[in-house]
């Protein structure tokens, strides 16, 4: 079968993996794909799953692993991503990361696995500030990344809200959940030699250049 490049983006919820898996989408080509948009994509048009999903967004908890492999599963069989794909928000725990290791080894498996680094507090200021596109998706903070026009989104004038789940109470489970169920895939990827770490606490600009000297370092992109 083909080789596909696979990118999985780590760090805290806030650390900024769907900003930069944004920018690599534009500069490599391969899709972003976020099993947090997915979800949210499901709950505005109201699908089961998004019903589903919505319960456990709301708390800050994890969505059931069954369900949310098969989504990425059905995600990777899309036209867009036959090359690869960068992957924020997933895996999420143990479980996952053996599935995905599944799913990928046909193709080569993972090539690289940039660790974003942000402290708790930077997280909380993130997290809070974060706006995002009702239309489109596209993430902006009301000071560290604000829009042209305030509330409104730059790239197709879609109204900008913040999400149920970035209030300041369930942001903490969500950083609970991250240290329980997700940091553990550190060093299961350090293991495995895929794990490379970057400091998150640069502008969006910078942090996108040392991920694509990192990149380019050890895969062959760019
Ligand atoms: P994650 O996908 O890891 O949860 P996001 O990419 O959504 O994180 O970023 C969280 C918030 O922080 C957003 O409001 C985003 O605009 C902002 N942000 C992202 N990267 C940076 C950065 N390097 N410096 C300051 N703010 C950032
Ligand atoms: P995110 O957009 O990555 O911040 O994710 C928002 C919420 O979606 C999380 O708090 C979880 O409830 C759910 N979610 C996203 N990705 C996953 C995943 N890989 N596994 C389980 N739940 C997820
Ligand atoms: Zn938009």
């Amino acid at each position: 079968m083909n080789r596909r490049t696979f990118f999985v983006l780590l760090g805290v919820p806030g650390a900024g993996k769907g900003t930069q898996a944004k920018l690599l989408e534009d500069r490599l080509g391969i899709p972003q794909i976020s099993t947090g948009d997915i979800f949210r994509y499901n709950l505005k048009n109201a699908t089961e799953l998004g019903i589903l999903a919505k319960s456990f967004m709301d708390k800050g908890e994890l969505v059931p692993d069954e369900v949310t492999i098969r989504m990425v599963e059905d995600r990777l069989t899309q036209a867009d991503a036959q090359a690869g794909a960068v992957l924020d928000g997933f895996p999420r725990n143990l479980v996952q990361a053996q599935a995905f290791d599944k799913i990928t080894e046909p193709y080569g498996g993972i090539s690289l696995v940039p660790l974003i680094h942000i402290s708790d507090e930077e997280a909380m200021l993130r997290i809070t500030g974060r706006r995002v596109c009702r239309t489109c998706g596209a993430v902006y903070h009301v000071e560290f990344n604000p829009p042209k026009q305030e509330g409104v989104c730059d790239l197709d004038g879609g109204e900008l809200y913040q999400r149920n789940d970035d209030l300041p109470d369930t942001v903490r489970n969500r950083l609970y959940v991250y240290y329980k169920q997700t940091s553990p895939l550190i060093g299961y990827y350090f293991a495995k030699g895929l794990l490379v770490e970057l400091d998150g606490n640069q502008a969006i600009e910078q942090v996108q250049d040392q991920l694509m000297s990192l990149l380019a370092m050890k895969v062959a992109v760019a």
